[in-house]
């Protein structure tokens, strides 16, 4: 299960607007889908990609917030101030198979994946450097899979609190039931 009451933020460091809107929206959906409850963008402020990351969550539910940080050590040392142990997921750190016990100790963290290039002080500032694996890959996939390491797979069954829309799983074909309230034109895209 998802504990109720864990706060784990995400940390998407240098964001930059035209390169990786893709890879930031994709890094939002999964913070979201497998059980995060921030997302925080730092790098270029992209509000075409806040806007739809809203209507992702105005959708299909949940309780994640999304945000900006103009100052991303700033964000670390509040979440730290706040009691949160700071992970930063690199392919360089300790494998997560090794870490992830302490680390699901913690009701709180902040979880820091990168982009193109990673300020040395990320490394510094963290409680944990977490690798999965120690193979270059990409952010979405680590936090993933970092995620449901955490969770022990409880987010596969987690419940999107006032979702608008829902996937009845089906063998074949796509089966979404919208609450009667909702009109179609609101569904368009996610
Ligand atoms: N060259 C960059 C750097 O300075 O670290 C890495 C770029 S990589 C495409 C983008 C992000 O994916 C990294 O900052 C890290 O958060 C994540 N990442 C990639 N491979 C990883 C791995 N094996 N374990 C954990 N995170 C990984």
């Amino acid at each position: 299960m998802v504990q109720a009451g864990c706060e784990i933020g995400v940390l998407r460091l240098g964001h930059r607007i035209f390169r990786d809107k893709r890879v930031t929206m994709h890094a939002f959906l999964v913070s979201r889908a497998f059980g995060a409850t921030s997302f925080i963008i730092h790098g270029d402020r992209d509000s075409k990609l806040e806007d739809k990351a809203r209507r992702v969550v105005r959708n299909w539910g949940g309780r994640i917030s999304i945000d900006y940080s103009g100052d991303w050590l700033k964000t670390v040392e509040e979440w730290r101030s706040r009691g949160s142990l700071i992970i930063h997921l690199t392919m360089y750190g300790m494998p997560v198979e090794n870490t992830i016990e302490k680390i699901r100790a913690a009701g709180r963290l902040l979880v820091i994946i990168g982009g193109q290039k990673v300020p040395s002080e990320a490394y510094e500032v963290s409680d944990y450097n977490v690798a999965v694996t120690n193979q270059p890959h990409s952010e979405i996939a680590a936090l993933a899979i970092f995620l449901d390491r955490f969770f022990k797979g409880g987010e596969l069954y987690m419940q999107h609190e006032k979702a608008r829309l829902f996937v009845v799983p089906s063998p074949k074909g796509k089966v979404v039931c919208r609450r009667p309230s909702m009109k179609e034109s609101e569904t368009a895209s996610f």
